[in-house]
């Protein structure tokens, strides 16, 4: 799977590909990344990429040909989808990152100001996702966000899928807590039943706290929950 950022602040990814799980799985040759600064292709002499908006208002709007520009310099840009984030786009979920998966690769592209001229979304980008109800300054936080929930599901990605299929979101749960040693910590206890030994009784316990998180911090979730336990 092969990531394209097309960005004005290329130097943010780099650190993220070298690091930690994300850092292996480039190491592994089961990710890669390409980073594509979009004011290399402005095709003026000051690299300016932004202009006041028609019809007036504050702030820059990022103009339509140095996007369009990178975005073709992008040799089988046809075969990949095209994602934009935007506090518009859809609530982007873990059922999201699954399906982006398949692909062979993704093209985000970061937005910054007040975002890109509606004439790129309108005829290049497939996808408009959103990581949550709050503004940030710029689309790369977004783009890696995405990247990361998506190479998780890649096969082989995370070493053991078990991990991924008990992991919160999976079945519309959130999941149930994890405890580590110390097996006593500042006087509280590790719950006796992860002790035991016993797999069943420890299933059903996980499945229980599973449960009962999800119904006090996440309703909407737990709606869910019981709808595909109905559904069954
Ligand atoms: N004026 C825009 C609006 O009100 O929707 C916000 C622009 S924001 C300051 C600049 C860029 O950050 C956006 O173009 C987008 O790429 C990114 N961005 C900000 N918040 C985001 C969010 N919640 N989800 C995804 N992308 C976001």
């Amino acid at each position: 799977m092969r990531f394209y950022f097309l960005t004005l602040f290329p130097e943010i990814f780099e650190i993220y590909f070298q690091t930690g799980m994300i850092g292996r799985g480039v190491k592994a040759g089961l990710i890669d990344y390409t980073v594509i600064n979009i004011r290399e292709f402005s095709g003026n002499k000051h690299h300016k990429v932004d202009d006041t908006p028609y019809g007036g208002g504050a702030g820059m709007v990022m103009a339509a040909p140095p996007i369009v520009a990178a975005l073709k310099s992008i040799a089988d840009l046809g075969t990949y989808p095209v994602i934009y984030l935007t506090p518009g786009g859809k609530p982007f979920e873990q059922k999201d990152g699954l399906k982006l998966s398949e692909y062979p690769g993704i093209i985000f592209i970061c937005g910054h100001y007040e975002g890109i001229d509606q004439r790129v979304i309108d005829a290049y980008v497939d996808l408009e996702f959103s990581v949550g109800d709050y503004v940030l300054t710029g689309g790369e936080l977004p783009a890696l966000t995405l990247a990361d929930a998506i190479a998780r599901h890649i096969p082989g990605f995370l070493g053991n899928s078990d991990s991924l299929a008990e992991e919160s979101f999976e079945s519309h749960l959130l999941e149930y807590p994890q405890y580590t040693k110390p097996r006593e910590f500042e006087g509280q206890e590790v719950p006796e039943v992860l002790l035991s030994g016993n797999h069943a009784a420890i299933n059903k316990w996980r499945l229980l706290q599973a449960e009962t998180r999800t119904r006090l911090k996440r309703p909407d979730l737990f709606e869910k929950y019981q709808k595909s336990l109905h559904n069954e």
